[in-house]
């Protein structure tokens, strides 16, 4: 794949700017996917498959399985599975949100994930997500998305005078519902609000999953505007690497390429469109069986087969750099980062961290490596659950990243181009072919 930065840059950037929430990234995505020539396919039809074939699966509305079929037999070639995740740590609506003191009306939220609380706070916040509308007798979903934006005030210095030394904690229940009207008339409710927006009566608005986000577009900054600045880019930028490198490869392949994007890794990953659900599992079944091979056919694909799980690393932060490990502090601009733990809270491996190293050095990118800090306790992504779930092989590679879970994240402009590279080699290296020697050699 050639690799023009500018033109990726700006992918991410209107991406990220017209996806506020996981299902925004799902149809945006949907719609670069179509550009590409892919073509839906709907779980509950049966699917029919063939060699050459683009198709896609969006489940529930915030989960992506997209795959071009390779020209070689799925037992002998195995899978390229190249995964991330839609969602990020957010303030979520509450389900009877609305907050009436005398003096101002609010919103409450639950805190969905783990953010960094403090930085939610004066911003130009959005509202966006999924609706549950009932039409006739069926309740459809709907996106949207609020059309004015809200805040949460900080508390001023001056009644919270030991803020700069004892730090900010806020309790969620009561510091961070989102100011929504002065109270000075009464407002409508959020149904109706909803309803308008969606042209249907507030009584057929029957549920919401809506999130709140900074308003503020991603933006370039640095002397030579090196840096990206952006909401989500955990694990939005990955997202977008993932289907840049799906859609620009080769017209015709031998291997077969999935890219995977799932919700609720925030959250632990349990559930029907997680890591740790069926939905990964499903399409792989139901590509194989489409395609005529038996359960020992598919048995054989999955042991072929390898996860390139992409996600966001900890860059090197040059005012707590001693909260890295010496040896490995992963720094912006300087290319993909492969992410071990010797406890597999990240995927990797000797063997398939060493066929990253192997198809970067042949491809003469820039490879650095991640570990935590001994003392320290490390996240996870998930490229560990979904080798559990179906006995592939991993690696976790992901660009250095800033600020990772606060309510804007910084990375290095040239990584993401880094990172779509890898991933697109990824697809097709001879690096990462099934190994049928492997068993002899122990
Ligand atoms: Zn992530």
């Amino acid at each position: 794949m050639k690799c023009a930065d500018a033109d990726l840059l700006a992918a991410l950037m209107s991406l990220i700017d017209a996806s506020p929430s996981p299902a925004h990234l799902v149809r945006n995505v949907v719609k670069r996917l179509e550009a590409s020539g892919f073509q839906p396919l709907t779980e509950e039809l049966p699917f029919e498959l063939e060699p050459g074939q683009r198709r896609y699966v969006v489940r529930d509305g915030s989960a992506l399985c997209a795959f071009r079929i390779g020209n070689a037999p799925l037992e002998e070639a195995g899978l390229r599975i190249a995964g991330a995740h839609t969602d990020s740590p957010a303030l979520k609506l509450k389900p009877r949100p609305e907050l009436e003191t005398r003096e101002v009306r609010s919103l409450g939220v639950e805190v969905y994930g783990g953010p960094i609380l403090a930085t939610w706070l004066d911003r130009p916040l959005r509202l966006a997500g999924q609706v549950a509308v009932l039409e006739g007798e069926m309740v459809r979903r709907r996106l949207v998305e609020l059309p004015f934006h809200m805040t949460v005030p900080s508390l001023a210095l001056h009644l919270n005078r030991e803020v700069n030394e004892k730090g900010l904690i806020l309790n969620p229940q009561t510091m961070l519902p989102v100011l929504l009207a002065d109270g000075r008339e009464k407002i409508p409710s959020l149904e109706a609000l909803l309803g308008d927006l969606l042209s249907c009566a507030p009584e057929c608005i029957v549920g919401h999953d809506l999130i709140f986000g900074d308003a503020t577009p991603a933006s370039l900054c640095g002397l030579g505007g090196e840096f990206l600045s952006a909401p989500r880019l955990d694990d939005q930028a990955m997202c977008c690497a993932a289907i840049e490198a799906l859609c620009g490869l080769e017209e015709s392949l031998d291997t077969t390429a999935v890219t995977i994007l799932f919700d609720h890794e925030e959250i632990g990953s349990r559930s029907n469109r997680g890591a740790a659900g069926a939905f990964l599992g499903t399409m792989l079944r139901r590509m194989t069986a489409s395609l005529g091979k038996d359960e020992e056919a598919h048995l054989r694909t999955l042991a072929g087969s390898t996860l390139l799980s992409l996600d966001a690393a900890h860059a090197l932060h040059p005012n707590h750099a001693s909260l890295h490990d010496p040896t490995t502090p992963p720094l912006l601009n300087r290319g993909a980062v492969l992410k071990v733990n010797a406890d597999l809270h990240y995927g990797t491996e000797a063997l398939t961290g060493g066929q990253v190293r192997a198809c970067c050095r042949r491809l003469g990118l820039p490879l650095q490596t991640y570990v935590h800090r001994a003392d320290l306790r490390c996240g996870s992504t998930i490229g560990p659950i979904v080798a559990s779930e179906l006995g592939i092989h991993c690696a976790d590679v992901g660009p250095a990243i800033l600020a990772m879970h606060a309510v804007r994240e910084l990375m290095g402009v040239a990584d993401l181009c880094s990172l779509t590279t890898l991933t697109s080699a990824f697809f097709t290296a001879a690096e990462f072919a099934p190994d049928r020697a492997s068993a002899r050699q122990g």
